[in-house]
């Protein structure tokens, strides 16, 4: 048994990674099983080796013990190697549209959807398409058309307690899988590392359940095992905000620089925690 805690180095770590963090843990004592910890840094438009360096150091101050520790940016091959096998497959497509054009284009349409994009590229000529990749940049997206003529439209992905969500291929809409910018996407790295790395249990926010359908129909495609998910509650901030670190959520560090303690942490998360049991120090 494995479970991995991925965080990504777009800022520091805030309460609600350690949140996360410890919740892996817990997981980990219980079931005496590996503990990987994965930098998901592969974009590079966001992510900077301070903040690697700061979530690591962050870690170890808390006492967390990790079996391996890989960083995504030293794997940007085997992302690679996947989309290829993806775009020969014939599941993907490429989309030229920018984000001003699909604003104006989804404005009325499929509001539920994971991702809005009203398919516009899938419907070029392949004369078209061979031109615009000549010319244009582009990205990857899922053709969610044809993957339900391969796998059926109705999967369902596994829960920690063993229930199955079941969902409908076309309700994830056509998800960039490789983005224009960095070439891959969150989708991508994640699903690959997941399968590659052995992970049997992927513990994460509620936050990313809406991704689990995505990863699913990756790993299907790519023929690769199905993790169980466990989706944990959020903590959160003034009883209603989502942490982030977009939005400069009190971080570790801070809190590191102004003398607290790894129970002083704890005791604070332990205040905040207002959905679920709160995590002990002598999990970690
Ligand atoms: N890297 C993601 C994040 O920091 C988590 C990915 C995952 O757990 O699947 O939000």
């Amino acid at each position: 048994m494995k479970t991995r805690f991925a965080p990504s180095p777009t800022g520091f770590l805030h309460l609600g990674n350690i949140y996360s963090a410890l919740q892996c843990a817990m997981w980990v004592k219980e079931h005496q099983a590996s503990f990987l910890l994965r930098i998901e840094d592969i974009d590079f438009t966001r992510c900077r080796d301070i903040y690697t360096k700061q979530i690591i150091d962050d870690l170890n101050w808390m006492g967390f013990c990790f079996d391996e520790t890989v960083l995504q940016s030293q794997r940007l091959g085997l992302y690679q190697d996947a989309l290829n096998t993806l775009i020969h497959m014939g599941v993907l497509y490429p989309c030229f549209c920018t984000r001003k054009q699909i604003q104006h284009n989804t404005a009325s349409s499929h509001a539920t959807r994971l991702d809005n994009y009203p398919k516009t590229c899938l419907h070029l000529s392949s004369k078209e398409r061979e031109n615009k990749m000549k010319n244009q940049p582009f990205c990857w997206r899922l053709n969610t058309h044809k993957v339900q003529s391969i796998l059926g439209d109705e999967l369902a992905w596994k829960d920690g307690g063993y229930q199955s969500h079941v969902f409908c291929v076309q309700d994830i809409g056509d998800v960039v899988i490789g983005r224009k910018d960095i070439g891959l996407s969150y989708h991508l790295a994640v699903v690959v590392d997941d399968a590659k790395q052995g992970v049997s249990h992927v513990i994460r926010g509620e936050d990313l359940r809406s991704s689990t359908p995505v990863h699913y129909v990756l790993q299907k495609l790519l023929g690769y095992h199905h993790p169980v998910y466990i989706h944990h509650p959020l903590l959160r901030e003034n009883h209603a905000l989502k942490l982030s670190k977009r939005k400069q959520s009190l971080s570790l560090k801070t809190l590191r620089e102004q003398g607290y303690g790894v129970d002083e942490v704890i005791a604070y998360i332990q205040k905040v925690d207002l959905l679920s049991s709160a995590p002990s120090v002598r999990s970690v």
